[in-house]
């Protein structure tokens, strides 16, 4: 097994639109050192104080104000993972090396067009791995949030994991309701609820929760978001499967929210990631980490195509 502290510096994105909860989850888990030795970048769209409770709980901070990260402030943000790499490369001894970035984004942004800021820099790419990108859902006020902003469900779309505050303070009957509308959205994301930065555990939605309706906004295509699922078989061939992977983010990227999948390979488990156009470098994983039950199967989830289409795609492909 490699060591692991010679892999890549993880990133973690952490999104949500405006006053969603971000900043008092983040608190928590940074008092539980839930990260290790990390570094938080916070970014803020306004020129805003930072936190201070979150300054103390930190190892070190970096504030990014002023402008958001995912467009006009791409560069500053560049440019900090660019010096966080540096520092890192150059501490010898690896237990006191940085092992995490959280990113805490502006509620403008949208984590898919951060991720294209890491794919797009060639050095950033090699040393940085985006961990899990995770987005907080205000349980109160994010069906408005759905409904009329296509930034709030770019968000849903990209996430990983997408935890729900304030769902204390809703109704169990909107939250459910909610949920079943993020399941729709996004269905490979994992849901759990925290209050005031305390995790809790969330039931099962009952199957018959009907999600609520998500209007056409400005033209975006309004076909619903569907989970396929590849099964590459036993012996998968990699190349044939990343030139078609290519090709198909080529041709259909603008419909596809993520690609994310284990694929076993001469070279070692590889886990594949992709959001909407930006394709992860992909990680070389332990190898008996994580669940091999699920290796060489590929979920793609996205709007506008059948498994089935998919599925034949690739077989021509591959012949
Ligand atoms: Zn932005």
């Amino acid at each position: 097994m490699t060591d692991p502290t010679e892999g890549r510096l993880r990133l973690t994105i952490l999104g949500g639109f405006l006053g969603s909860g971000k900043t008092t989850w983040l608190r928590h888990q940074l008092h539980k050192r839930a990260f290790g030795r990390v570094h938080v970048i916070v970014n803020e769209a306004a020129e805003a104080p930072v936190d201070d409770a979150l300054l103390t709980a930190a190892d070190q901070m970096t504030l990014l104000a002023g402008a958001c990260v995912c467009c006009e402030a791409r560069d500053d943000l560049r440019r900090t993972l660019l010096s966080l790499c540096d520092q890192r490369s150059r501490i010898a001894d690896p237990a006191q090396r940085l092992e995490n970035i959280v990113l805490e984004t502006s509620g403008l942004a949208d984590p898919a067009a951060i991720l294209e800021v890491i794919q797009s820099d060639p050095i950033l790419a090699r040393q940085i791995v985006v961990a899990e990108v995770i987005v907080v859902i205000d349980a109160l006020n994010a069906r408005d949030q759905m409904q009329q902003e296509a930034l709030s469900r770019a968000q849903v779309e990209a996430a990983d994991r997408l935890i729900l505050t304030k769902t204390d303070l809703a109704p169990p009957d909107r939250t459910a309701q909610l949920r079943a509308t993020l399941q729709q959205a996004a269905p490979g994301a994992a849901q759990s609820a925290a209050v005031f930065g305390s995790g809790l555990e969330l039931a099962d939605v009952a199957a018959d929760t009907q999600p609520f309706a998500l209007p056409d906004l400005a033209g975006q295509d309004a076909a619903p978001i569907a989970a396929s699922q590849l099964d590459l078989g036993d012996t998968p061939d990699w190349t044939a499967f990343t030139v078609w992977l290519s090709a198909l983010l080529y041709a259909r990227g603008d419909q596809i929210v993520r690609v994310k999948g284990v694929v076993r390979t001469p070279a070692g488990r590889l886990l594949l990631q992709a959001v909407r156009r930006s394709v992860q470098s992909p990680e070389i994983l332990p190898p008996q980490g994580g669940p091999e039950r699920s290796d060489n199967e590929v979920a793609v989830i996205g709007r506008g195509f059948t498994q089935d289409q998919l599925v034949a795609s690739l077989a021509r492909f591959s012949a």
